[in-house]
């Protein structure tokens, strides 16, 4: 939220203890959904910034890495992906990304508050780079708990691209959304989640993968470092019952390739090396 002690920045209190300011060269927008508060300010070093309830949730600058690693990386691993489903995800980065994949059908995208969507096609037309746009994606307005739990669709792939577990996104960081979300998983399946920078969020990430542990033969998670999620490299969730984990860095380049893939941060290289976790993320697995 704007700061009286720092006027003209931002100054994002996420962790206790710790913020993060950035300078709000213009305010493009500034409103309360039914759900959150959008903001959308430009800043001299990121772009466009988005930030939902004074949290950093994208910038123009930095978002490749982020969506890059959220959809590459399940998407090669799988090696035959057609349907997706991404939980969240508002903003649009998350299809553009996904939608790059030729081979991909179709995309359902899950997401609580339409304010995100309309305002980030025209404030951020960047980062859905037309996306919204595609025939293949469906754009769903629910709560991504009540989606999962009623639907009958099986997806390949299922993304959850949410906001922290403080608000409207609490309730797709517990034990009851991840069984929903295997159960809709078809055989080989892979769920991925945004599940925060463990070294100011730990405990956030030890407990959705408790779930995962009870859930799938293969779990854990991997790690990118998205400069404005800030405190260190962030987690993605991983789990499955497939094999996907296990396919070897020439086949992620054969299939790399094959996708015609231009990437500024995924390689079949980092996508292998993310899985290896330093100490104090181990440490955080249960
Ligand atoms: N990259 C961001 C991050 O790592 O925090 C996430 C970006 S995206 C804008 C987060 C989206 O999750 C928002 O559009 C928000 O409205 C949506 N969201 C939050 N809770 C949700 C829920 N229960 N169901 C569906 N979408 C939800």
């Amino acid at each position: 939220m704007t700061d009286d002690t720092m006027p003209g920045w931002t100054v994002e209190r996420l962790h206790n203890g710790w913020g993060q300011a950035l300078e709000e060269s213009e305010v493009l927008y500034d409103n309360e959904t039914d759900h959150q508060r959008l903001r959308v300010f430009t800043n001299p070093r990121f772009g466009r910034v988005l930030t939902l309830d004074g949290v950093v949730q994208t910038t123009e600058a930095d978002n490749f890495i982020y969506h890059e690693m959220l959809t590459h990386v399940p998407i090669l691993a799988h090696g035959a992906a057609r349907r997706v489903l991404i939980i969240g995800g508002g903003d649009g980065g998350m299809a553009r990304e996904v939608l790059r994949h030729h081979g991909i059908a179709h995309v359902t995208m899950v997401e609580i508050d339409a304010g995100v969507v309309e305002f980030s096609k025209q404030y951020l037309p960047m980062l859905s780079a037309g996306a919204f746009g595609d025939p293949r994606l469906t754009l769903v307005i629910d709560d991504g708990a009540a989606f999962m739990k009623t639907t009958e669709d099986k997806f390949d792939v299922i993304i959850v691209d949410s906001t922290d577990p403080i608000g409207p996104g609490e309730v797709l960081f517990t034990d009851t959304f991840y069984g929903h979300a295997k159960r809709a998983l078809t055989p080989g399946g892979i769920l991925v989640t945004q599940n925060g920078v463990p070294f100011m969020q730990g405990d956030e990430l030890t407990n959705t993968l408790r779930a995962f542990k009870a859930l799938f033969s293969d779990w854990g998670c991997y790690l990118a470092t998205v400069p404005t999620y800030a405190g260190g490299p962030m987690a993605f969730g991983w789990g499955t019952d497939g094999d996907g984990r296990s396919v070897d860095v020439d086949t992620l380049r054969q299939r790399y390739t094959a996708a015609g893939l231009e990437t500024d941060y995924y390689t079949p290289a980092v996508h292998k090396g993310a899985f290896a976790l330093p100490g104090y993320v181990e440490r955080l697995m249960p």
